[in-house]
């Protein structure tokens, strides 16, 4: 069962391409399920469309569940189409997107910290003129914030842990073994899986997130591995997923795990 839950399109405004273009690629791959996640808009903002070139404008979010709904009726027995969300989580509205995620038949929802002390994880200038203790504070808080997500509930997998590399790949050397492990542990015990995303290949960082050492202390806390492409163009659908594959299985890993109606399906990797 081969299967890719994290991928994008037009409407979040930085993606090329249809739904559609990234199901007949995910069929092309040979995938056997895929799912469609795209960012969530900022519903806690006064805004219609906060921010066009990075998320659906809030009236969208209706249309983007009929059209995946209605694709994956139309490719049923060919690919089997979930609908899914890469949702931001701020903490301070977790009970508004809880709320209106639970008003649609999602699949999964994918939990993303993408904004640390209100600045993008992927802001490089964020670093610029830091102390080293201002910077392990930085790197802190990214993975309290994480933990609080997985603590949240509202998420089935969370995106991309240590995304926070990927245009700034010292990050990686700022010691925070604690922080990390406590993290883990708090994912391990309240369940969601962290995906693989392959996507780092299209940062400076380059490979994937999270590292192997973060794979293997996941490992350890018994945290679940899922995995997802993050593709933005279609050719990038189920990138690396063998490489991935192959790797967990070196850590240690047995299984990996989709859902679908926000029940988890665990496959043999
Ligand atoms: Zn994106
Ligand atoms: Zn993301």
């Amino acid at each position: 069962m081969k299967f890719d839950l994290h991928t994008h399109h037009f409407r979040c405004g930085h993606a090329d391409g249809t739904i559609r273009d990234y199901i007949e690629a995910g069929i092309a791959a040979g995938l056997d399920v895929i799912g469609i996640s795209d960012h969530s808009p900022y519903f806690g903002s006064p805004s219609e469309q906060a921010f066009p070139r990075i998320a659906m404008a809030k009236s969208e979010l209706v249309h983007y569940v009929e059209e995946v709904l209605s694709l994956q009726k139309e490719y049923e027995g060919r690919i089997d189409v979930l609908l899914g969300m890469e949702s931001d989580f701020f903490p301070e509205h977790a009970e508004l997107y809880r709320k209106t995620y639970a008003a649609y038949p999602f699949d999964y929802v994918i939990g993303s910290v993408h904004h640390v002390e209100e600045v993008s994880i992927f802001n490089q200038g964020r670093w610029k003129g830091l102390a080293p203790a201002q910077r392990l504070a930085s790197k802190s808080e990214y993975y309290r914030l994480i933990a609080e997500s997985a603590r949240s509930g509202i998420f089935q997998i969370l995106g991309h842990i240590d995304a926070m590399k990927g245009n700034y790949p010292p990050f990686s050397e700022i010691a925070a073994p604690k922080e990390i492990d406590e993290a883990l542990r708090v994912i391990g015990e309240c369940g969601p899986a962290i995906e693989i995303n392959t996507s780092g290949g299209t940062k400076l960082c380059g490979g994937w997130y999270p590292s192997d050492e973060i794979l293997e202390r996941a490992l350890h806390f018994g945290v679940e591995v899922s995995f997802g492409s993050d593709a933005h163009l279609p050719a990038r659908v189920a990138d690396q997923r063998n490489q991935v594959a192959a790797r967990l299985k070196e850590i240690g890993f047995e299984y990996w795990v989709y859902y679908k109606r926000r029940e988890k399906v665990k496959v043999a990797l």
